[in-house]
């Protein structure tokens, strides 16, 4: 049954992610951990919004090895381990190719989550890890140094990773990265450069606000 209901809501965060545009195609690739061992990963090359349940595969998260499920897992299966290993809290992972998010890595300009409040608050840091080939043991080399101490990558010529406490969680980060990176394309569209990041001042007043409100 917990199984069951982690593949029902996979693949719910998969078709969502197909309408938001936040993937074309076979595009992008979501996992979750399923109990302390196992993990459901999306297979490799399928259209995403088009999955059922029983099409995720079942893995060992240390190992990799598939444990059940037809065809092969996705090819960026090292990714997702590797997150897995290194953060215990993170329940799931999602990778995705979002349209103007990607554009800033190929802009060459950097994502400053300090510019919007919510997103400092819900997500903090976002680092651009350099490009490594898409499939390859290099990407996860690429973004190593991150996975510690973010909850979201972008993946410079390639997409974005965002981690959560349910797949769920993972999409919304996405989200509201894809919906900030908008506001803040817009904001350059109006005054012809980015906006300014809030003061060292407003950031601490902000990490004290939150800091209030979640031992309340
Ligand atoms: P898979 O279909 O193998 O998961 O690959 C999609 C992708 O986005 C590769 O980076
Ligand atoms: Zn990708």
């Amino acid at each position: 049954m917990h199984e069951t209901r982690k593949r029902e809501e996979l693949v719910r965060v998969c078709r969502h992610l197909q309408d938001r545009g936040l993937v074309a195609a076979s595009d992008g690739n979501v996992s979750c951990r399923v109990g302390s061992d196992r993990m459901l990963i999306t297979p490799s090359g399928r259209r995403k919004g088009g999955l059922e349940p029983l099409d995720l595969i079942l893995c060992d998260v240390n190992e990799g090895t598939i444990v059940a499920g037809r065809g092969g897992a996705s090819s960026e299966i090292r990714m997702h381990l590797l997150v897995y290993q290194q953060r215990v809290d993170v329940q799931a992972v999602v990778h995705a190719h979002p349209p103007l998010l990607t554009a800033l890595t190929l802009a060459g300009i950097p994502f400053a989550a300090e510019i919007l409040p919510e997103v400092w608050l819900s997500i903090g840091q976002v680092p651009t890890a350099p490009y490594a080939t898409p499939g390859t043991q290099q990407l996860p080399a690429a973004i190593s140094p991150f996975i510690k101490s973010c909850q979201a990558i972008l993946m410079e010529r390639h997409g974005s990773l965002t981690l959560g406490s349910s797949p769920e969680q993972a999409c919304m980060r996405l989200e509201k990265l894809e919906h900030a990176a908008h506001t803040l394309f817009y904001c350059h569209l109006l005054q012809g450069k980015m906006p300014r990041p809030l003061s060292e001042r407003d950031l601490a007043r902000l990490d004290e606000a939150h800091r209030k409100a979640s031992s309340a």
